[in-house]
């Protein structure tokens, strides 16, 4: 039997991997739970899987052994110990109870961009000096981290990132007027809202080109236009020849990889491709879409810029869901969140909190 904790239970990755538990009750026990505000959720979780510790922002009253309150789940995270983590926490609040669990070297099964996106450098050393393992859930990364086992890193010419393209792409649609609620309509996954408006703005590729640069040590990463999410990304290899992980766009089956890792497991809950389908590719629209090149940029100035994208991005889809900026002015807010910051090379994971409430700050005073 192996032990699971999962951290962000109640969010859209959360729920899966509790459905890829579910499907193999004989390998897999959890033993933790930790969510943020949606108690009615956690409840219910708690009463089917029974863990021994649980996390909520909210207070309730739990026969587990329970941490409360803004800084719960960092407080799971120092105390629990599990065979496998799945850190699925949105934001950068993820970055606290990720940098505690990274202290117990064992399998942390990564969806959260964010805090490789802000702090890639601080969380991978410390990897390293702590012997963890991180394998990621993100359909690109994982589908990367997969392809490179088909060669070796230093033959790797680049790493080709797929993008649906989102509810937007390739449609005649004034950007400037569309709503929260047409931006959630992801034509091929079903997330969580921040990363389904990231996908629609296509800054989710940005932060996912930043993370596969962090990630991977690599030279070149570039992205492709693929509505299907049938190809998940692909690595080019210094002879021309391209490995490519194909599969039906399904979330729990890159979920249940990073649990299983190196087993594949029977029942992934998604069917094998019909290979008489066609695929399609496109190029990219910079023009519409800029915030891809926009995180090349970030890359390219280093340091502290890629958390300034991800940050600016984080309080500027919250204040799109709230009706006071508009879809287009997204991207607008990184690029001002940039111009205003001092991007600095050396920097704390200390800094890194206290950047990341200054931008936050800045701009919801400035819009409310
Ligand atoms: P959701 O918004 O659906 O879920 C987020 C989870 O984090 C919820 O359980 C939420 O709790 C919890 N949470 C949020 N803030 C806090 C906090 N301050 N303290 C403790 N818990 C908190 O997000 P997703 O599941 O869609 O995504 C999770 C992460 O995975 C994101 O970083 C996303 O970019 C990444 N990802 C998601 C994919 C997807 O398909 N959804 C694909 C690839 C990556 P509650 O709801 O109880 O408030």
């Amino acid at each position: 039997m192996k032990t699971v904790a999962i951290f962000g239970s109640t969010g859209s990755i959360g729920v899966q991997t509790l459905n890829v538990v579910r499907r193999f009750p004989h390998i897999y026990k959890v033993v933790a739970l930790s969510a943020g505000k949606n108690t009615a959720l956690l409840k219910k979780q708690i009463s089917e899987f029974s863990p021994d510790f649980v996390a909520s922002e909210t207070e309730f009253e739990a026969d587990n052994t329970a941490f409360y309150g803004a800084n719960s789940a960092e407080r799971l995270a120092e105390v629990v110990d599990a065979d496998v983590f799945v850190m699925a926490i949105s934001g950068l609040s993820a970055l606290p109870p990720l940098m505690q669990l990274i202290k117990k070297g064992k399998r942390i099964a990564l969806a959260n961009k964010d805090a490789i996106v802000c702090a890639g450098r601080v969380v991978l050393d410390a990897c390293d000096v702590y012997g963890a393992e991180i394998v990621p859930v993100d359909s690109e990364h994982s589908a990367v981290f997969q392809c490179l086992s088909a060669g070796e890193t230093k033959d790797v010419k680049r790493i080709i990132l797929t993008a649906s393209g989102g509810p937007f792409y390739a449609k005649d649609v004034n950007l400037s007027t569309v709503t929260p609620s047409q931006a959630l309509k992801h034509p091929t996954w079903n997330m969580g809202k921040k990363i389904s408006i990231d996908s629609a703005t296509m800054v989710n590729k940005g932060l996912e080109i930043i993370e596969a640069y962090r990630l991977f040590g690599a030279k070149e990463v570039d992205y492709v236009i693929h509505p299907e999410s049938v190809i998940h990304s692909m690595v080019e290899y210094a002879d021309n020849s391209t490995v490519a992980l194909m599969s039906y766009p399904n979330m729990e089956l890159a979920i249940q990889y990073a649990m299983t890792y190196p087993d594949r497991m029977e029942n992934a809950g998604v069917r094998a491709f019909d290979f008489t389908r066609s695929l399609t590719f496109g190029q990219p629209d910079e023009k519409r879409f800029p915030a891809p090149a926009l995180a090349k940029e970030c890359v390219r100035l280093g340091g502290t810029a890629p958390a300034i994208y991800s940050m600016a991005d984080e309080v500027a889809v919250e204040l799109f869901l709230k009706n006071i900026i508009k879809f287009t002015d997204i991207c607008g807010i990184i690029e001002e969140a940039l111009s205003i910051n001092e991007i600095v090379s050396n920097y704390s994971y200390e800094y890194l909190l206290e950047l990341d409430l200054k931008i936050k700050n800045y701009f919801r005073s400035k819009f409310n």
